[in-house]
């Protein structure tokens, strides 16, 4: 498989184990909700092993000594509406960070996507953005929504995703090859519906629990 240079596949045990738990269509939501946090953590700490550090100074109980501490802000970018089900495990990594939202809609038959909400904190600009879509898929949402965050003035970005398509990778890396985007697996096909194949289905409907059964 050709994956772009700009994508790091996190092969960690626990990660691949957890993934194929989530793709398991008798997982229900709870422990879908359950994993997808996991992961999300997992996968964060990966992507965030560049964080700008700077020095200060801390009193130990025996001594002052030099230690490190973020230096820099972070903005989290949860794409509407599975996105939101890897916030959270994301916060839990990085507990500063802010969140600004993107909504994006899908046409199933087209599959033209539709940017219709975005709310983003005053600050955004000074911020380095991390987007959480759990499903790379055709790679549209991807592109549009780090087109937006760039012309926002944000010149940090990165992509957190679960499963992605190499179809999808391909075409954002043609746009965004300074993105680097980190996920749990590159799945080979897509479907006439733009889905991810073998994939794990529908993630938005599996977190919220709206399949039709
Ligand atoms: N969105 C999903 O939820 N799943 C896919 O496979 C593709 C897009």
């Amino acid at each position: 498989m050709n994956i772009p240079s700009n994508v790091f596949v996190c092969s960690h045990p626990l990660i691949q184990h957890k993934l194929s738990i989530l793709r398991d269509k008798n997982t229900q939501s709870s422990l879908f909700r359950t994993l997808l946090d996991e992961l999300s953590a997992c996968l964060l700490y990966e992507a965030t092993r560049d964080l700008r550090l700077k020095d200060y100074s801390v009193e130990t109980p025996l001594m002052k000594t030099t230690a490190k501490k973020l230096d820099e802000n972070i903005m989290l970018c949860p794409i509407l509406r599975a996105g939101l089900g890897m916030s959270q495990g994301a916060l839990k990594i990085i507990p500063n960070a802010s969140v600004g939202f993107l909504g994006f809609v899908r046409d199933e038959k087209s599959l033209k996507v539709d940017f219709y909400f975005q709310k983003l904190p005053n600050d955004a600009k000074h911020r380095s953005a991390i987007v959480l879509d759990p499903m790379f898929a055709t790679g549209t949402t991807a592109l549009e929504a780090c087109k937006f965050l760039k012309q926002q003035g944000i010149k940090k970005l990165k992509f957190v995703c679960i499963l992605a398509s190499l179809k999808g990778l391909q075409a954002f890396e043609a746009v965004h090859n300074d993105i680097e985007v980190f996920t749990a697996c590159v799945d080979k096909d897509l479907n006439d519906k733009g889905y991810i194949i073998p994939g794990l289905g529908d993630a938005g409907d599996r977190i919220f629990d709206t399949e039709d059964k």
